[in-house]
């Protein structure tokens, strides 16, 4: 059974390295995002090259304002990687007084990845979706996007599926009636199972990505369907996905680049 959870903050659990050897002796397909470009090299390192995890250069909405002298690294980083996340806007109250800054280095974060051919990218949109969808609207070169816990109304679903938006979700949001009618309005077909681990919980205490399969568990009963039938639908997902990414640049290499 293949398990996926396509949003994880591996680095910020207790002890990342035996989160990571579960994971891999599990077999779980992890995008690995990150909070801070000086937290990427070092959650990257967690895993070995080739396997199932792929770590993502990300600059959390809730940290730009703190973080945003590391906007510099994000650039320098970003061809190293395919992922980018976790990126976007959180507009609730805590962080609403900062979301002009937030808005600004979003639309930098978009044009590099544009500028580099596009990435793949998890956003983060609390507080903020319709700002959100007006910000990538304006650069569809940025790449595909992912938006991960996206709790709106069904009218901003559409919308964000008719801008070509796919979409992680986790069991928290399947066991919301608000959660459920937004995943409702996401296309079947881009819709990929997230964790948001340790951020995001199960009885009381953060989820790990190998859990992933109460998302699934959750999803076939939402839709009467076997969990076999969501299992392959969202293995699918995520197969298009990957092949819809392109691998990232290689690293220039400087000895080679004299060769005649
Ligand atoms: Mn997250």
């Amino acid at each position: 059974m293949a398990l996926i959870d396509f949003h994880c903050h591996l680095d910020l659990y207790p002890d990342p390295a035996a989160v990571v050897r579960q994971a891999v002796s599990d077999g779980v397909y992890i995008l690995s995002v990150t909070t801070t470009p000086s937290a990427f090299a070092g959650t990257a390192a967690l895993v070995r090259a080739g396997g199932r995890i792929r770590t993502a250069l990300g600059l959390h909405p809730e940290l730009v304002a703190a973080r945003q002298k590391e906007l510099p690294l994000f650039f320098k980083l970003l061809p190293e990687t395919s992922y980018v996340g976790e990126v976007g806007l959180d507009g609730s109250p805590a962080h609403r007084d900062t979301l002009d800054v937030q808005a600004r280095v979003l639309v930098a974060i978009l044009d590099a990845c544009a500028a580099a051919g596009g990435k793949t990218i998890s956003l983060h949109s609390r507080g903020a979706t319709d700002l959100l969808l007006d910000l990538i609207e304006f650069e569809p070169e940025a790449g595909r996007f992912v938006l991960h816990w996206f709790s709106a109304k069904p009218a901003i679903v559409k919308r964000a599926a008719d801008l070509g938006c796919w979409f992680s979700i986790g069991a928290t949001m399947l066991a919301s009636k608000t959660g459920r009618a937004a995943i409702d309005a996401m296309p079947a077909d881009r819709i990929l199972p997230e964790t948001d681990g340790p951020f995001g919980s199960m009885a009381g205490r953060p989820v790990f990505p190998w859990e992933a399969m109460a998302t699934y568990r959750a999803l076939a009963a939402v839709r009467g369907v076997p969990v076999e039938q969501i299992e392959s639908e969202l293995t699918d997902n995520f197969r298009a996905l990957v092949v819809a990414t392109p691998a990232s640049e290689p690293v220039p290499n400087s000895s080679g680049a004299h060769i005649h």
